[in-house]
């Protein structure tokens, strides 16, 4: 059974002015949109053809001899994970409990948005920064390409992807602005 894109969680044009939906045609439409398709392709006839996309993940995840399908199922995961992790209206206070878990776990919700942000912009070349819990602790970890926490056996909470696709028609070259935007105005807490 062929893996089908999800809907989007809200409009392409929603969440402008800080994501415009000319980056949702390419973002959404053609970039998230091959993972996919390129995903359909590279299971047919393989033991992977009927299982869920993290279990994909999981099993193909540091083998070699899957790569190609490791990194269009991470893709298309990672891809889906941070459309619902933005909304319409997004930004604003953390909700009581999430709240409460940044600021045990990081100090304040202004320290975890600096250790964000620093793990977003740091992300040498393409890749996700995230909010996980890892055994019951919030941490922010960062990963490459489509690497992502599933693969190391942590659950993503929030994810930002860093690709220059992500950004670059709306920020060009301004990561930094960018996550500070999506900190402020997209983030679905
Ligand atoms: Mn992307």
């Amino acid at each position: 059974m062929a893996f089908e894109m999800v809907k989007l969680p809200y409009e392409m044009k929603d969440l402008e002015p800080y994501m415009s939906e000319q980056t949702f045609n390419c973002h959404y439409g053609k970039h998230y949109k091959t993972y996919v398709d390129n995903l359909n392709k590279a299971i047919v006839g393989t033991i992977f053809e009927n299982m869920s996309l993290v279990d994909i993940i999981v099993k193909t995840a540091g083998k070699p001899e899957y790569t190609a399908i490791f990194n269009n199922a991470a893709q298309a995961w990672n891809h889906e994970f941070f459309w619902k992790s933005m909304r319409k209206n997004g930004g604003g206070e953390p909700k009581t409990e999430l709240k409460q878990r940044l600021e045990k776990d990081f100090g304040s919700v202004e320290k975890f948005k600096e250790t964000f942000k620093a793990a977003a912009v740091g992300q040498f070349g393409s890749g996700w920064a995230w909010l996980v819990d890892n055994g019951g602790k919030l941490e922010v970890m960062k990963t490459a390409n489509a690497d992502n926490p599933l693969a190391h056996g942590v659950k993503p909470l929030l994810t930002i992807d860093v690709w220059e696709h992500a950004y670059y028609l709306d920020y060009q070259n301004r990561r930094a602005d960018f996550v500070d935007t999506f900190l402020e105005q997209l983030v679905n807490w």
